[in-house]
């Protein structure tokens, strides 16, 4: 059925947001059809955002853990993750539908700071909802997004954290829907927005198999943290219909109770979150669970519906990193290879540090889908 994976995905709405995404769906499409659209779209990712990225074969790394690691180097596009192809096209894609105003919604401000930085270079007015708590929490981010001339609207109601920023930012698409594009950070939300941050995200494992099949060869294992799930689902894509292990890695936190981990496919539910059916984490009586890793870039109680999908069919494999592992991934991958990535990305390095002997002679590539500048105050506390 249109909009779904197996049974999961679909349009879990209020009527009045149904011709927004009907719009978004039928300007998507003739998008993906529009050969100068996507030859602009290219351009801006070449000249603009980095494109294509190298992959890095970690040679230290891998000799000393017993592998072959091949890094695909999200961590090298501008603003410092892979969020920017997701934000570059939904920007297009606002500017193809006629619209001139974008409004998003930020936990950790990752995600504000993309759509910002898209909404400058392409001349749109940009709104961005947080939470009164993220607002405090992510202070630098706030300043960047001020700086690139977006309005930071702060939510001052219920949990004032990113629940309560994506209710007000669908209130402001209700309400301005003509003028405005939601852009949605992940491939989470109703159809059609699953689909099209995959559809631009997926430019990850276009480029990683290409780099493969000029090599003759392909990796054994493809390994990708999973927050909401783009990054995860853009590698994938390039290697799903091939003969390759193909692994997600979940926020692990420091436990399995309520509120220590991020664990949404590993120990959630189906249920209905953000107008899509797909996995999520609720106790018995429905309501959402909180979320907590030491990467706020995870911490999301929902995923996207195509990771349920793949996760029933068994396509794919869903594992879970723990905090402490992530973080001794981090300081690793930071001293045998000169790069320091992102805590998001460290979860799926970390995976693998921990499981080395499962992958032992194994060519394996992993999603480096963002630089840890970021987290240096996290990892280092009092020390910075
Ligand atoms: C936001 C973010 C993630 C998590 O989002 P996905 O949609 O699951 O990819 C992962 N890594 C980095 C570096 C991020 O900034």
């Amino acid at each position: 059925m249109k909009g779904f994976y197996g049974k999961y995905g679909g349009r879990f709405i209020p009527e009045t947001l149904i011709p927004a995404v009907e719009e978004l769906e039928e300007a998507f499409e003739a998008f993906k059809k529009d050969e100068y659209a996507q030859k602009e779209l290219d351009e801006l990712l070449e000249s603009y955002a980095g494109r294509p990225t190298p992959i890095t074969y970690a040679k230290r790394m891998s000799e000393a853990y017993g592998f072959e690691l091949y890094l695909k180097r999200e961590d090298l596009l501008h603003t410092g993750a892979h969020k920017i192809n997701n934000t570059l096209g939904q920007a297009m894609l606002t500017k193809f539908m006629g619209k001139k105003r974008i409004i998003a919604e930020t936990g950790a401000g990752q995600h504000g700071v993309a759509t910002a930085t898209a909404a400058a270079l392409l001349g749109l007015e940009c709104v961005i909802y947080m939470g009164a708590v993220d607002v405090e929490r992510q202070a630098p981010n706030v300043k960047r997004m001020k700086l690139l001339g977006a309005e930071v609207r702060i939510v001052d109601e219920g949990s004032r954290t990113l629940k309560d920023a994506i209710n007000a930012a669908l209130k402001d698409w209700v309400t301005n829907v003509k003028t405005t594009h939601y852009l949605i950070g992940s491939v989470v939300g109703p159809h059609p927005f699953p689909e099209v941050v995959a559809y631009f995200q997926s430019v990850i494992g276009r480029e990683a198999r290409e780099y493969f099949e000029e090599r003759g060869f392909y990796p054994d294992a493809v390994v990708a943290c999973v927050g909401g799930g783009s990054n995860a689902i853009g590698i994938f894509r390039g290697f799903v219909d091939l003969d390759v292990e193909l692994i997600g890695v979940e926020a692990g936190g420091t436990g399995d109770d309520p509120g220590e981990h991020a664990r949404t496919l590993g120990l959630g539910k189906p249920g209905i979150l953000h107008g899509a059916f797909s996995y999520l984490l609720y106790d018995e009586n429905g309501q959402v669970l909180p979320v907590h890793s030491v990467s706020a870039g995870l911490d999301y109680p929902g995923v996207g519906p195509e990771h349920a999908y793949l996760k029933d069919t068994g396509r794919v494999e869903y594992t879970y990193c723990r905090d402490e592992d992530a973080l001794s991934a981090f300081m690793e991958l930071s001293r045998l290879e000169g790069i320091i990535p992102a805590l998001e990305s460290s979860h799926a390095l970390g995976f693998l540090l921990k499981n080395r002997e499962r992958f032992e002679g194994k060519k394996v590539l992993v999603n480096l889908s963002g630089r840890g500048d970021k987290d240096l105050g996290i990892v280092l506390g009092g020390e910075l």
